[in-house]
C-alpha cells in the first residue's frame, strides 16, 4: 500500500509529497549511466499510480504531469534504448514538479532536450486530454508550460510595462547606448560586434542573426552516421594532449553516451580548453561526425558545453547563427547575446503607438527582439531565417512605419509653407516649349501638364518626375523652369557630376537661343574666375537659371529670387538632402527627377511625400538596343561589332567598373584596356575619362569625343549619368558581372540615342547565378521598370538604395520586394496616425515622435535613393 496523503497538506504539497516517492527508484535507474536500469522493474505502474494520485491529490494539470502520465504507459513495452530515453524525459518532467537529485539532473537535461522535439508524443488515452501543441502565433505560447525543464528554463518574456513618463522612457533609451566595453564583455567575443561597427547595446541587440540551428534533440552516438550533425549527451572518460607535426597542440576527448564511444578531437586549442575535460564530466556537444583511425567515431572542433544547472545559450534550443564569426566563437558570442536579450529586450521601449501595435497585432519590440535571437520552441526555422516569423514582421513593419512618419512628418512641413504661384496655363505653357527644336511625345506633355497644374497653384509642388533613360526628361525640365522664368523667378538644375551639368548647361543655352535668357554654371569649386562670375550672376539676378551640382546647394551660391529647384538623378543624392535645400530661402517649388526606374514599393518607401509623374513612352524613331553577352574569352567579337561601327562613322564607349577599394587596379584596367585598345584600332583616337582626373581635363575629354574628334572613349563608370552623344552606337562594359542591373540598364541608356541601330555588348569574366541572372535580363528586356524589379527581387533594396557602405542599412530587416504588403499597411498607418494627431502629442504617440526624432533620424540622413 502506498502512503496515504497526509492529512490537512495543501492540494500542491500533497501532489509533491506523492511524486517524490517517485525519485528514488528513477534515481537508481540513471546512476552511473542507467546501470541500474536493468534491475528496475513495474516502475511504469509505479509512476502511472503516483501521477493518478497527484492528480487525485488536486495537482494542477500541467504538461509536465501530462508527459509523466504518457511515459507511465507503456514504459514497460520500451526496449532497453527506449526506457533509457524516456527516463530522461520522466526525469526532466520530474524536475519541474519536485526537486531532485544531482544524477536525476543530469538526465533531465538531455531529457529536456529531447522533449521539445519537433513530434509530439502521442497522448495516451490513459493520461486523458494532452491537449495539442498551440499552433497560435510563437509569441502567444505559454512559456511556462513547457515540460521538464531542470536547468532554469526561460523565463516567459514579460517586458517591462511601457513608461508613461518621458524621463524614464528617456533613461530606458539611454541604458541602451552603454558599450559592450563598459559591460565588461570579453573583448574577443564583443570584437566579432565592434568589427562591423557595433558597439552599444542598442547595435548588438540589432545584430541579426543570419540562420539558425535546431538543437532541442539530442542524438545518440550509435545513431549517428559519418557526415551527420547533431548533439550527443557525453560522460568524459578521459583526455590526452598530443603534439601535431607542426609543433602545435591536439587534444584528444574520450567520451561516451550509453549507445557507444565518441572521440572529440580539438586542434590547436587555447590554454583552457586543455584543462577543460576530466573523466566523469557530463557535457553536451554539437558537431559533425567523422570516422577517426580505425574506424572510430570522432567530432572535430565541437561546440562543447558541461551541463550543469542553468540555462545555456548554446543548447536546448534553437541557436541562432551570426554572420561573420567562426564556429568556436559562437558558444561565447550566444552567452553574450543571450546575456543582452535577457536584461536589456524586456525594458525596451516600444516607440510604436498601442493602438496600431493591437490593430496590425503585432508583438511589442522586446518580444519581436528577443525572438529573433533565441526563437521559442517551435519555431520554423526557415521562415525565422527568412526574417519572416512574426517577430520579424514586427520589426519590418517598424522600420517601414517610421520611414513613412518621417516622409509624413515632411510633406506635412512643406504643405504648410506658403509657395509661389506661378504663371502656368496654357498660353504660358506654350511659350515655355515654344524653343524646344522637336515635338513633344504624349508622355512628355501630360507630365508637363501636371508640373504646371501644381505650379500654378500657391501650394509649393514636391513632385518625382520618374522616366526611363532617354526619355526626354530634360525637355520637360526645360520647360518648367521656363515658367518660373516667365514669371520672374530663377530656377536652378542640380544633377551629380560636373560632365552632366555642363552637358545639361549646353543643351539648355541651346534651346535659349534667342530668347536672351541667360544661364550660369556653377562648379564644385569655387576657385575659378569664371566660376566668380557665374556666381555673382547668378546672386544679382542677370543669371535666370543655374546649373550646378551640389554647389548649388552650398550657402555660397545665393540667389537674387530662386523659384524652382530641379534636381535630376535624384538617386545620386542622399534622401535628406533634398530636405537642405528646401530649408534654403523661400520654399521654390521642387521637382525632383530620376533616371532610374523605381518599382512601385521603392517609390513608395522612400518618396512617399512627393506626387509622382511618370514618362511611360519614349521619343519616336529609336531603334532597340541589341545587348549581347559575352564571354571574356569572346571579347573579340565584340570589337568586331565595335570596329564596323567605327567604320560606318560611329562611336563607341568602352566601360570599365569603379570599385572604391581597389580603385588603382580599376583604374590600371581602363589604362591598359584604352592602350590594348589604341593597338586593336590604329588611326582611331581613343580617348579615357576617370573619376581620378580634375573637372577641366574631364571636360576635355568630353569635349572631343562629344565634337567626333575621338571615336573610341574608354572610361570608368562617371558617363554612367545622363551623357548625350546620339552618334555613339557601341557601349561595350567590361567586367559586366561586376555592375548592377539598374546601372548596366543607365549604361546602355547612352548608346540608342541616334536614329542608328545600336549595341550594348555585355563582356563578363566567369559570373556566378546571380550576376548571370542579372546579365540574361539585359539580354532579354529593355523595359527599365521591368529591369528595376528583378534587380530589386535579386539584389534587394540595399544595393539600389546604396546604403550598403555607410553601416546600419535603412531598411534591415524589411525586405520591399516580399514586404509590400506591410509597407502598405505602414503607409496607411503612418499617414492615418499623423492626419488624426499632425503633431503626435497624444501620450499614445509621444514615444514614437522621439524616435522619428532621433533614432531614425539618423538613419534617414544616411540614405541615398535609387
Ligand atoms: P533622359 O530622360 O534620359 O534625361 P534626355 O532628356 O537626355 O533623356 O533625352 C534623350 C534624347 O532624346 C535627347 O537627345 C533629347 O534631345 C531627345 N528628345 C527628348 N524629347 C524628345 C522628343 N519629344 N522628340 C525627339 N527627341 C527628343
Ligand atoms: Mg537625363
Amino acid at each position: 500500500m502506498p502512503p496515504p496523503t497526509p492529512p490537512g497538506a495543501s492540494p500542491a504539497a500533497a501532489a509533491a509529497a506523492v511524486l517524490e516517492g517517485v525519485v528514488r527508484p528513477l534515481r537508481f535507474a540513471v546512476k552511473d549511466d542507467f546501470a541500474g536500469l536493468a534491475r528496475l522493474k513495474g516502475f511504469g505502474k509505479l509512476l502511472g499510480d503516483a501521477v493518478a494520485r497527484a492528480r487525485a491529490a488536486g495537482a494542477p494539470d500541467s504538461a509536465a504531469l501530462r508527459r509523466l502520465a504518457a511515459e507511465a504507459d507503456g514504459f514497460e513495452a520500451l526496449p532497453l534504448e527506449g526506457r533509457k530515453r524516456a527516463l530522461s524525459t520522466i526525469a526532466a518532467a520530474l524536475a519541474a514538479l519536485v526537486p531532485v537529485p544531482a544524477e536525476v539532473q543530469a538526465v533531465a537535461r538531455a531529457g529536456r532536450i529531447e522533449t521539445r522535439a519537433p513530434a509530439p508524443v502521442a497522448p495516451s488515452p490513459a493520461a486523458g486530454a494532452a491537449a495539442p501543441r498551440p499552433s497560435s502565433p510563437v509569441w502567444e505560447k505559454d512559456h511556462g508550460e513547457r515540460p521538464g525543464v531542470l536547468a532554469k528554463p526561460d523565463q516567459p518574456f514579460a517586458p517591462l510595462p511601457e513608461p508613461a513618463d518621458p524621463k524614464e522612457r528617456a533613461a530606458r533609451r539611454r541604458s541602451l547606448s552603454a558599450t559592450l566595453e563598459s559591460l565588461k564583455f570579453h573583448q574577443a567575443t564583443r570584437g566579432n560586434l565592434e568589427e562591423r561597427g557595433r558597439r552599444t547595446v542598442a547595435d548588438a541587440l540589432e545584430f541579426w542573426p543570419r540562420a539558425y540551428q535546431d538543437r532541442t534533440q539530442v542524438r545518440r552516438v550509435a545513431d549517428l552516421a559519418p557526415g551527420d550533425e547533431g548533439i550527443v549527451h557525453l560522460t568524459v572518460r578521459g583526455s590526452r594532449t598530443q603534439r601535431m607535426r607542426n609543433g602545435r597542440p591536439l587534444l584528444e576527448v574520450t567520451a561516451a553516451d550509453a549507445s557507444g564511444a565518441l572521440k572529440l578531437v580539438f586542434f590547436n586549442p587555447p590554454t583552457w580548453r586543455l584543462k577543460q575535460f576530466a573523466a566523469g564530466d557530463v557535457l553536451l556537444a554539437w558537431g559533425k561526425v567523422t570516422e577517426g583511425f580505425g574506424g572510430r567515431k570522432q567530432m572535430s572542433q565541437p561546440e562543447v558545453e558541461k551541463v550543469q544547472a542553468g540555462d545555456s545559450a548554446s543548447f536546448g534550443r534553437i541557436v541562432p547563427i551570426y554572420p561573420g564569426p567562426a564556429d568556436h566563437q559562437h558558444p561565447a558570442l550566444r552567452r553574450m547575446m543571450k546575456r543582452l536579450v535577457d536584461e536589456f529586450a524586456p525594458a525596451l521601449v516600444d516607440d510604436l503607438p498601442p493602438e496600431l501595435r493591437a490593430r496590425r497585432g503585432l508583438p511589442g519590440r522586446g518580444l519581436a527582439v528577443k525572438e529573433a535571437h533565441f526563437p521559442s520552441p517551435g519555431t520554423d526555422l526557415l521562415a525565422a531565417a527568412a526574417r519572416a516569423t512574426p517577430g520579424f514582421r514586427r520589426l519590418a513593419y517598424e522600420e517601414l512605419f517610421f520611414l513613412q512618419l518621417a516622409l509624413g512628418l515632411r510633406r506635412q512641413g512643406v504643405r504648410a509653407e506658403a509657395g509661389i504661384a506661378f504663371e502656368a496655363g496654357p498660353e504660358a505653357l506654350g511659350r515655355a516649349t515654344a524653343r524646344l527644336p522637336f515635338e513633344l511625345t504624349r508622355a512628355q506633355r501630360r507630365v508637363l501638364g501636371e508640373i504646371a497644374k501644381d505650379m500654378g497653384r500657391r501650394e509649393p509642388m514636391n513632385r518625382l518626375l520618374q522616366g526611363d533613360v532617354g526619355s526626354g526628361k530634360t525637355a520637360v525640365a526645360f520647360a518648367a523652369m521656363m515658367l518660373a522664368v516667365q514669371s520672374g523667378w530663377q530656377a536652378a538644375l542640380m544633377v551629380p557630376t560636373e560632365i552632366l551639368a555642363e552637358q545639361h548647361a549646353r543643351t539648355l543655352a541651346r534651346w535659349l537661343e534667342g530668347t536672351g535668357v541667360q544661364i550660369a554654371l556653377v562648379g564644385a569649386s569655387a576657385r575659378g574666375k569664371g566660376q566668380k562670375e557665374a556666381r555673382a550672376a547668378v546672386a544679382d539676378g542677370r543669371a535666370r537659371i543655374a546649373v550646378g551640382t551640389h554647389a548649388l546647394l552650398e550657402d555660397v551660391v545665393g540667389f537674387e529670387k530662386l523659384g524652382l529647384v530641379v534636381v535630376d538623378e535624384q538617386h545620386r543624392f542622399g534622401v535628406l538632402q533634398r530636405a537642405r535645400l528646401i530649408s534654403k530661402g523661400r520654399r521654390p517649388d521642387v521637382l525632383v527627377m530620376t533616371a532610374t526606374p523605381i518599382p512601385r514599393t521603392l517609390a513608395l518607401a522612400f518618396y512617399g511625400d512627393l506626387d509622382q509623374s511618370k514618362i511611360d513612352e519614349l521619343p519616336p524613331g529609336r531603334t532597340p538596343v541589341e545587348t549581347r553577352l559575352f564571354p571574356d574569352s569572346q571579347r573579340r567579337m565584340a570589337l568586331e561589332v565595335a570596329r564596323k561601327e567605327l567604320a560606318a562613322g560611329r562611336q563607341v564607349y568602352v566601360v570599365y567598373p569603379l570599385v572604391e577599394e581597389s580603385e588603382k587596379s580599376d583604374l590600371a584596367d581602363a589604362t591598359s584596356g584604352a592602350e590594348a585598345l589604341r593597338r586593336a584600332f590604329p588611326g582611331v583616337e581613343v580617348g579615357l575619362l576617370h573619376g581620378r582626373m580634375k573637372a577641366d581635363e574631364k571636360q576635355a575629354v568630353m569635349d572631343r569625343f562629344r565634337a567626333g574628334q575621338t571615336r573610341l572613349l574608354v572610361a570608368t563608370t562617371v558617363i554612367e549619368v545622363g551623357v548625350d552623344v546620339p552618334n555613339a552606337s557601341v557601349m561595350i562594359v567590361e567586367h559586366a558581372e561586376r555592375f548592377g542591373l539598374s546601372q548596366l540598364h543607365q549604361l546602355r541608356g547612352r548608346v540608342g540615342r541616334g536614329a542608328a541601330k545600336s549595341f550594348c555588348l555585355l563582356v563578363a569574366k566567369k559570373a556566378g547565378q546571380e550576376a548571370r541572372e542579372r546579365l540574361k535580363a539585359m539580354e532579354r528586356t529593355q523595359d527599365g521598370f521591368e529591369i528595376a524589379r528583378v534587380d530589386l527581387q535579386i539584389r534587394g533594396h540595399g544595393e539600389l538604395l546604396g546604403t550598403r557602405q555607410s553601416g546600419q542599412p535603412i531598411l534591415d530587416v524589411a525586405d520591399l520586394y516580399r514586404d509590400e504588403a506591410i509597407l502598405e499597411e505602414a503607409r496607411e498607418d503612418a499617414f492615418g496616425l499623423l492626419e488624426a494627431d499632425p503633431r503626435l502629442e497624444a501620450p499614445g504617440h509621444r514615444a514614437a515622435r522621439e524616435a522619428v526624432e532621433t533614432r531614425w533620424r539618423e538613419r534617414l540622413s544616411l540614405a541615398q535613393v535609387g
